[in-house]
């Protein structure tokens, strides 16, 4: 697992700085990003929340190979960041016009940035900086520490939400040199997914790509096994429940030794895994997503595939998903019945882009009420809201089937494998429902009537 810090950016803005900046090819640009940085156990990651271009007079020299911009741009630029109460970062960014590719940090640009990072940690108290250069074709990234012997670069990587929206990084291999094994048309099992999927695809689904699948249950574990299938090679499973005879007739990989013996969800639906793809990285986490140490297996990860019916747990890994700045697919059914008969099948699934300005609370999906009750369970609080008849008892068992279970899945790790091929116009919300007949349609609804200014996605 890589462990180079981290530049996330939120949908559409490593685009837009790009045709920002490069638009102008005498002479170099410069923008200015805002970040709140994260340290979670050894990782270390910066979410670029904003932007500032400065204008033509905010330059003071401006050439081919140099740029110098007005006392007072930084200056303001210092107090808006201490102003701020939402970020602790800056990331300066700017061009190389002249370079086409192999963007790299010049002399000057060592020189001047070691200067600017030792004055700011002098002068200001945990403001963090970082860098970036842009040639047209790639860049180069750092981050910079105070180390004994003074300012440090440290090599940094930029994550987009969407791997379309990124540029490869000077000097790492190009997406065409990827070796692919599992694509090979005669012995790889890829291969018939070749044929489907592209080369090009499969190689941007698969390298250095890692994904956390949250709850692995009736859905989990189906999503789990078809990212497995569709060839992702690095998983990690989020889940402190045990297998019980009551899970088989939906788990995928769990078997009936496996209820009697009460193994752990996540080693089974590994060792399931692992069986179909023994080359495949799966790590099997036997705690919650409201544990803390989730929070160093998500900060990882390129997407949160979140498929648990606990409250809590949907709450807590949409706030992590914001906060680290990492893009998230939701998964949910419904089975109702009435007087033993179902009046609703239904599921449906969320895409939800950091930067998409949308996610799980403002689209009305958690229940704020439920997520007191289930996170204070144990205690007074959470017993007063089930006897007072606000939320069910924590241990009511709802109605499952595999065949819905089996579609939601699929229809989620779809919807994650169009990120990536972009063959279908991104639509974040869709719904499943299997009632009069079958049926699967986007919800512009639901979208286009969700709260306004949310407070936990609408931040900048
Ligand atoms: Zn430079
Ligand atoms: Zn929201």
């Amino acid at each position: 697992m890589s462990t180079l810090p981290l530049l996330r950016f939120p949908q559409g803005l490593f685009p837009e700085l790009r045709a920002q900046l490069l638009t102008d090819s005498s002479r170099e640009t410069f923008a200015l990003l805002f970040g709140q940085r994260h340290r979670v156990g050894e990782h270390e990651l910066i979410k670029i929340v904003s932007a500032h271009y400065p204008r033509p007079q905010d330059y003071e020299d401006q050439g081919l190979a140099h740029l110098r911009l007005k006392r007072q741009y930084i200056y303001d630029r210092l107090v808006e960041v201490q102003q701020r109460g939402d970020v602790d970062t800056l990331i300066d960014v700017h061009t190389h016009p002249f370079c086409s590719q192999g963007a790299a940090f010049s002399g000057t640009d060592d020189r001047d940035e070691r200067a600017f990072h030792s004055w700011l940690t002098d002068t200001l108290d945990d403001i963090h900086y970082a860098s970036i250069v842009l040639s047209r074709s790639d860049y180069a990234a750092r981050l910079w520490r105070r180390e004994a012997e003074g300012s440090v670069a440290c090599p940094a990587r930029i994550k987009t939400q969407v791997v379309s929206e990124n540029w490869p990084c000077a000097g790492d291999p190009a997406l065409a040199d990827i070796a692919l094994a599992e694509a090979d048309p005669e012995h790889g099992f890829l291969a018939r997914s070749v044929l489907a999927l592209g080369l090009d695809n499969l190689r941007r689904m698969t390298h250095g790509q890692r994904l956390a699948v949250v709850g692995v249950g009736g859905l989990g574990s189906v999503i789990a096994e078809n990212l497995i299938h569709t060839g992702f090679q690095a998983l990690d499973l989020i889940d402190p429940d045990r297998v019980e005879i009551t899970n088989l007739n939906r788990i995928v990989g769990a078997y009936y030794q496996d209820a009697v013996e009460n193994r752990l969800k996540v080693e089974v639906v590994r060792d399931h895994l692992q069986r179909i793809n023994p080359r495949a990285e799966i790590g099997a986490h036997a705690f919650g997503v409201e544990d803390e140490a989730a929070l160093s297996v998500l900060a990882q990860a390129d997407w949160i595939m979140l498929a648990t019916d606990s409250q809590y747990s949907r709450f807590k890994a949409q706030e992590i998903a914001l906060r680290f700045g990492i893009p998230l697919i939701s998964s949910g059914v419904n089975i109702t019945v009435t007087d033993g008969e179902i009046t609703d099948m239904s599921g449906e699934v969320i895409v939800a882009r950091t930067g998409d300005r949308l996610c799980l609370h403002c689209l009305g999906r958690i229940n704020p009420t439920e997520v007191a009750a289930e996170q204070h369970k144990n205690d007074f609080l959470g017993q007063e809201l089930v006897r007072r008849g606000y939320v069910d008892g924590q241990e009511v068992k709802e109605p499952a089937v595999k065949t819905l279970n089996s579609l939601i899945s699929s229809m989620a790790v779809d919807a994650l494998v169009n990120q990536y091929t972009e063959r279908q116009l991104h639509k974040p919300l869709w719904i499943y429902e299997n009632n009069e007949g079958a049926c699967i349609y986007p919800d512009y609804h639901s979208v286009e009537t969700r709260k306004k200014y949310c407070y936990f996605c609408a931040g900048e």
